[in-house]
């Protein structure tokens, strides 16, 4: 995992979440590796890992953007 990402946007988003079947919240720890996501149900879990990875992707796309305007102002 990169250092740009913004773990704090990604675990309100993902703890702003709640569980279609069981009404519960779930709770993203980041961790050494990446990140866990603690929920009620693994189809909750699986939902919300989605929605990390896409979030992820996204900031990935914006960091790298951010990274080539630096690159062409010199
Ligand atoms: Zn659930």
């Amino acid at each position: 995992m990169s250092d740009f990402l913004d773990y704090g946007v990604i675990k309100r988003k993902i703890e702003s979440e709640v569980c279609s079947e069981h009404n519960e919240y779930s709770k993203f720890i980041k961790t050494a590796k990446g990140f866990q996501i603690n929920s009620c149900c693994e189809s909750f879990k699986m939902k919300l890992t989605e929605k990390v990875k896409k979030i992820i992707t996204k900031q990935t796309e914006i960091a790298v953007q951010k990274m080539f305007k630096k690159v062409f102002k010199k």
